[in-house]
């Protein structure tokens, strides 16, 4: 294992903890993550990782429409998904998208954050905020090694009207169990039938296991998501997805469920053309139509998002629902 190290942020509590747990790593130290990130390296880099500061862009607002929030946001504290799932973004938005990087600098992006609501407040004292903690990795598979939770946990449950979304397909939660349920965090777990699973979210957590750790966290009273997306029509999908959502409904109680979302793949144009040319094989890129697209993206046929719609609107209870599949 190699830890490639940033300087200037060696002396941080975070680096050093995470140091301390892998203890055999050889050290690299660097000036900047990007000299390694952003270029073609010629070594292996899945053994490795980086330390390092995140230096701007910590908070970015949510493109329109995104969910049923006041103000949303996303937030970076690390680039690292140990899944491998086919239609996965990171495949094909960096250039070494098996490159991994934890930022240690939580205080300068908790501090980021803090003036996002400030600048809020100042408009709208009650307006509700939400923070995505987990667009460029599984924050709570990572938080073995991040500490995230410790950290950002306490820091959310100081601003009234505020929660932070931490997305995963991982059942490991033993980080969480140590919390009083926190009122202003809610831990989200991505669903998908288990064939799909099996086929397309290698390395992730079986779905029997995503349901157990989803209803450990709903008897301790945390607030618990369940994020359907995205949706992929394979062979038989209505069926398939209705049995899916028969057995959940039977395994999980949704009135406990606190929000639930549903949605599919959407590219840009010029997305669709990249990850086409990175993954050919993934088949399900194959269903999707461009000659649909009126507005610059391209997504499943409208018949089978108006399947979806109606399947999930069937299911899941509306006033708690948001069901974004363009129709
Ligand atoms: S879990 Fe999310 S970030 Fe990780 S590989 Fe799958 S889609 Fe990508």
């Amino acid at each position: 294992m190699i830890i490639y190290l940033e300087r200037d942020i060696e002396h941080l509590p975070l680096t050093q903890n995470i140091l301390k747990k892998i203890p055999q790593a050889d050290i690299v130290r660097i000036r900047h993550y990007k000299n390694i990130f952003d270029a073609t390296v010629q070594f292996p880099i899945e053994e490795s990782f980086i330390l390092a500061r995140l230096r701007w862009d910590h908070v970015s607002t949510c493109p329109p429409g995104y969910d049923w929030y006041d103000y949303s946001f996303f937030f970076k504290s690390s680039l690292w998904c140990v899944f491998d799932c086919d239609y996965c973004y990171l495949k094909w938005a960096f250039k070494n998208h098996a490159m991994k990087i934890i930022f240690v600098n939580y205080e300068e992006i908790q501090d980021s954050i803090k003036k996002v609501i400030s600048s809020v407040r100042e408009k709208d004292k009650t307006g509700k905020i939400i923070f995505y903690a987990s667009n460029y990795s599984d924050i709570q598979w990572l938080d073995m090694i991040t500490q995230f939770n410790a950290s950002f946990i306490p820091f959310f449950e100081i601003f009234p009207w505020v929660i932070c979304e931490s997305r995963t397909k991982s059942a490991n939660i033993t980080s969480l169990l140590p919390f009083e349920a926190p009122k202003n965090y809610e831990i989200a777990f991505s669903l998908n039938p288990e064939s799909i699973i099996q086929q397309y979210e290698h390395k992730t957590s079986s779905l029997t296991e995503r349901v157990h750790a989803i209803n450990t966290l709903i008897d301790r009273g945390w607030k618990v998501g369940l994020r359907f997306l995205p949706l992929l029509p394979v062979h038989e999908y209505e069926s398939v997805y209705r049995k899916f959502l028969e057995q959940l409904k039977e395994e999980i109680d949704f009135h406990k469920v606190h929000s639930f979302s549903v949605g599919s793949l959407l590219f840009t144009k010029e997305d669709y053309k990249v990850i086409m040319k990175k993954n050919p094989w993934f088949d399900m890129l194959y269903s999707i139509h461009q000659k649909d697209s009126t507005d610059g993206f391209i997504r499943f046929p409208l018949k089978i998002r108006t399947d979806f719609y109606k399947l999930f609107r069937e299911f899941l209870p509306k006033e708690k629902t948001s069901i974004c599949l363009d129709i």
